[in-house]
């Protein structure tokens, strides 16, 4: 017999196989001895009460033998002499997974990659991080994987209109990701897991009889009409293929640039900038959990807030529970900061981006730059950052209680972010309408989060690469550029995901449009 069930559980029975099929095996009226296993199905944390407990819905197996998750039902066909060819711009997720895709539907993928392999790449993070060097492709932004790679690795959307959410974790897991990511409500991964995934999806590709170059970055197009005919490398070679999947990220300003030069349709898209702060971990468990200390069952806390202040939406952003602030810039000159996390969460602090929106009517100083306004505004910011560091990737700083009321902080309190900081008054750094609404959303969320509003937590500017400023145009059903019927713009940099799991379906999408046009 299968029955399914759901479980209010204890941290700590919720840890344990079998206290859980004591319950289960209460439930059915049996003997734990007649429970043979069971599958999670969904799992979340409820931590409104003082005392927080575990929801767990599963599938249980009573006196019938147990059977283990469906694995994900995916194709891989032999693609080496496939007659159709798809050039990707980009190895992210979107990337990944739109060849991923096109090799199910035997059209042979040839993806290009600015960045190195993620073995070689993170000999470029420990020389971004130790040495401030910042190379521009690669870093934590560019190379196999894309921004994703070096990341909390959080496998979670919030539209769930763009496609099937399980299909991208279930892909996830056959490429080696923890089973659990299928069922708890917050899956993550982490920076030290993801880069062995990723190789595996490249190890994958290359079996079929797709192409996966290095080193590869895109800096002109053939046109011909209204086709993209080639496409050229900065090492001077040039590819052909029947379409061209661009997904090339929200950091590629080099492509925007290229894009509107060849005059290829661009338009300006809202995004959003602002500051990481960071908190001791301990200080966001206390809160979260109402106790002392979390223990050991119940993972490192995280939150997240959405108000709106003087009519702008203000939020927190891909928030990193025991996490690190990283380094995230892609070219000398600028200071950008990002977060990621272990798969563990182990470390002491908790760091997240908080952030305003930014629309046309904000970067007016830029309207001349026309599309590419609101990339230039958020370049000018992250020139600011660098400037008023010092220099090196010293990242300026204040006290999150001396930010909300405009003092300068004599000293700043130990922070994760490895090129150090420095105290300034964030007027140096930030547009005046970005700090004001920061300080009223941060004095806000300190009234509803206790303890939040505190000294010991650092603001660490600036956190700008929360989603593209550009979107490139494309028609909704076909997803093909207006212009160009076989430039296919993906992912987040083309303005159509926000995230790993959204870009990774946007690139399945794009694929599978590929598939029925070019069959
Ligand atoms: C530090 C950090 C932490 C993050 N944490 C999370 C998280 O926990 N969860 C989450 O969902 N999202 C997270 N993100 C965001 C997430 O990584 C992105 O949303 C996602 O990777 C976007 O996927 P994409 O494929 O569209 O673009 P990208 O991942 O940006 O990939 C674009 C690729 O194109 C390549 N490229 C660019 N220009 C060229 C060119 N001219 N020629 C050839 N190749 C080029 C780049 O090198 C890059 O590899 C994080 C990002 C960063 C930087």
């Amino acid at each position: 017999m299968r029955k399914t069930l759901s479980l209010k559980l204890l941290p700590s029975e919720a840890a344990s196989e079998l206290i859980i099929k004591q319950y289960i095996a209460q439930s059915a009226s049996v003997t734990p001895s007649a429970v043979t296993g069971y599958i999670p199905l969904k799992q979340s944390i409820d931590a409104r009460g003082k005392q927080a407990w575990i929801h767990l819905s599963l599938e249980a197996f009573i006196n019938e033998p147990f059977r283990e998750r469906e694995p994900g039902n995916f194709v891989f066909k032999d693609v080496s002499r496939a007659k159709q060819t798809v050039i990707i711009i980009g190895a992210g997720p979107a990337g990944l997974f739109a060849a991923l895709q096109l090799i199910g539907a035997g059209i042979r993928p040839l993806l290009l990659e600015r960045g190195k392999d993620v073995r070689s790449r993170r000999r470029d993070l420990a020389l971004l991080n130790k040495e401030a060097v910042v190379n521009p492709d690669s870093n934590y932004c560019f190379g196999e994987g894309g921004a994703g790679t070096y990341s909390d690795g959080k496998l979670y959307t919030r539209s769930s209109k763009r496609g099937d959410i399980s299909r991208i974790l279930q892909r996830f897991v056959h490429f080696g990701a923890e089973e659990k990511i299928l069922y708890e409500s917050h899956p993550h991964i982490g920076t030290n897991k993801l880069p062995q995934i990723i190789t595996r999806m490249r190890q994958k590709i290359l079996e079929c009889g797709g192409t996966f170059l290095f080193e590869k970055r895109v800096i002109d197009f053939g046109l011909e009409g209204n086709l993209i005919t080639s496409v050229k490398t900065a090492d001077g070679h040039t590819f052909h293929g029947t379409a061209v999947i661009l997904a090339t990220g929200h950091s590629a300003r080099d492509i925007f640039e290229l894009l509107l030069h060849k005059k290829i349709g661009i338009e300006l898209k809202p995004f959003a900038l602002g500051v990481r702060v960071e908190h001791p971990q301990s200080l966001i468990d206390s809160a979260q959990y109402h106790c002392l200390t979390r223990g050991d069952f119940l993972p490192p806390a995280s939150y997240s807030w959405v108000q709106q202040v003087n009519g702008k939406g203000v939020f927190s952003f891909c928030m990193c529970p025991g996490g690190i602030i990283a380094p995230a810039a892609t070219s000398p000159g600028e200071l950008v900061v990002n977060g990621w996390s272990p798969s563990k969460r182990n470390n002491p602090y908790a760091n997240s981006g908080i952030v305003v929106s930014i629309e046309e009517k904000d970067v007016q100083a830029f309207k001349k730059m026309g599309p590419l306004a609101a990339m230039y505004f958020q370049q000018s910011v992250e020139q600011k950052a660098f400037a008023s560091g010092g220099g090196r990737l010293v990242a300026p700083a204040q006290r999150l209680v001396d930010f909300t009321e405009n003092k300068f902080s004599s000293t700043l309190p130990g922070c994760s972010y490895l090129p150090g900081l420095r105290s300034v008054a964030m007027e140096e750094v930030l547009p005046p309408f970005v700090q004001q609404n920061l300080r009223q959303a941060f004095r806000d969320y300190g009234k509803k989060m206790k303890g939040y509003l505190t000294n010991e937590a650092v603001v660490v500017a600036t956190e700008s690469r929360t989603s593209s400023p550009v979107r490139i145009p494309r028609d909704p059903v076909s997803l093909q550029h207006p212009q160009i019927s076989n430039l296919y713009p993906c992912g987040e940099g083309a303005g159509y995901a926000g995230g790993i799991v959204s870009a990774a379906m946007d690139g399945e999408r794009v694929a599978d449009m590929i598939a029925v046009k070019y069959p």
